[in-house]
């Protein structure tokens, strides 16, 4: 049967394509299967920050993997991704002093290159950073930004060239199943089948998931960034900047831009249908962005607006993934949740669930944390601060 698989992974975003390529190199005969193009999905609309700063051990450790990765792309995935290390500075009030410190003697445990900063310090690192109302700051010398495009298509050529079949324009109809097992899927370009179906459709993970009967919590929701050119004077690539206490972020972009996003647990409630939300981005958040910027970086008073987009996370309750097989044996995994931090983890993402699907005994990264009980049993992952996304 020409479209028989060890392995059919739904999804050709960062993490469907990240766990191809672990397949196939392991020497799995996995397919690909997207709706639309590699990349089409949030990874390519990804901010792509790649910094390590988690609150918990196990995103920290799989966030400075990944950065290795990012590091060393060519020899260890193969192609560009276009990182750039600009370094990292996550900014805190008062209250949550006490979580960034914990959060940087953890992440230094690790292996992490990150220090706590002197207002001297962050002075030097960005000369025109507001530090009047900053009572401590984080900051990663090695981290930066990469183009998710270009990272997420190279993973793809990767995949397929360790034996990987990519199946692009094919949308996933429904799962097939005989008893608890998956033996394949329906898609607009015929059956496959295989005895593991790894579900990697990020905002429409809820979506696929039921077409194997099962229900999870994951969301799309509509995020907006907003794009500003830098004024004369301020043309050099400034550090990624997360500030807590404004609520937002912001890196450089190409073109003399600086791309700006929020950190903002609200953006839980904006649930939109997938299919169909305005990708555009609204006048009142380039507003109200542009303000934000501007109370931390003064200087872009005089920058001028250079419009946005909105695109989807993928939402769970606490705001992290869902790696699983929820019925151990049916060959039915989940990869979706990434709750709008996946891109920078989807190297170890990747890895984890190949490791999962394959049963290795100790695995690099332990998906138990992840797992889709822990929404039931009340053990979600907990991070230190009250921004979810900040993890
Ligand atoms: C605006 C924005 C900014 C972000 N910034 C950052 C950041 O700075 N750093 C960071 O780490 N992360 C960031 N993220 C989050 C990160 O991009 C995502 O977590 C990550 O890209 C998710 O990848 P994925 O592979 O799980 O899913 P996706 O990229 O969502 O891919 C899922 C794919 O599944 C396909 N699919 C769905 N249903 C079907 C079906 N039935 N059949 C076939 N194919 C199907 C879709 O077409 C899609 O291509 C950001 C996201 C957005 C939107």
């Amino acid at each position: 049967m020409p479209n028989t698989f060890d392995a059919i992974i739904i999804g050709g975003g960062i993490n469907g394509c990240s766990t191809a390529l672990q397949l196939a190199r392991r020497g799995v005969k996995v397919a690909v299967i997207e709706k639309d193009n590699i990349g089409d999905g949030p990874t390519g609309r990804s901010s792509a920050i790649i910094r390590q700063h988690y609150s918990n051990e196990l995103t920290a450790r799989m966030a400075h993997y990944s950065l290795g990765v990012f590091q060393d792309f060519e020899e260890q995935v193969g192609g560009e991704c276009g990182f750039r290390r600009t370094g990292f500075l996550a900014l805190a009030a008062a209250k949550d002093q006490a979580g960034l410190e914990a959060n940087v003697a953890l992440q230094r445990g690790v292996g992490i290159r990150t220090e706590l900063l002197t207002v001297e310090a962050l002075r030097e690192i960005m000369p025109g950073i507001e530090d009047a109302d900053l009572v401590a700051a984080a900051w990663e010398e090695d981290s930066g930004y990469a183009d998710p495009y270009l990272t997420v298509n190279a993973y793809a050529a990767a995949a397929r060239q360790a034996g990987a079949r990519l199946f692009i324009n094919t949308a996933v109809t429904g799962i097939t199943r005989h008893g608890d097992r998956v033996t394949g899927v329906r898609t607009t370009g015929g059956d496959f089948s295989a005895p593991v179906v790894v579900n990697c459709a990020g905002p429409w993970g809820a979506r696929v998931a039921r077409m194997a009967g099962l229900e999870i919590p994951v969301s799309a929701c509509r995020v907006q960034v907003s794009f500003f050119r830098r004024p004369s004077g301020e043309e050099a690539v400034h550090p990624v900047v997360v500030d807590f206490i404004n609520a937002s972020y912001f890196r450089s972009e190409t073109g003399n831009l600086t791309l700006v996003g929020l950190v903002d647990p609200e953006e839980a409630n904006a649930m939109v249908n997938p299919d169909k939300y305005d990708e555009g981005v609204d006048t009142d958040f380039i507003l109200d962005t542009g303000e934000r910027l501007i109370r931390r970086y003064p200087a872009m008073e005089r920058s001028d607006s250079a419009g946005g987009y909105a695109a989807l996370y993928d939402i769970t309750p606490d705001w992290h993934v869902i790696v699983d097989e929820p019925l151990p044996g049916s060959g039915f995994f989940l990869c979706c949740g990434s709750s709008g931090h996946g891109f920078k983890l989807g190297p170890a993402v990747g890895l984890m669930v190949a490791e999962r699907v394959l049963g290795v005994d100790n695995p690099r990264f332990d998906p138990h944390l992840f797992r889709l009980g822990r929404f039931a049993d009340d053990e979600p992952v907990r991070g230190r601060y009250e921004y979810s996304i900040a993890g």
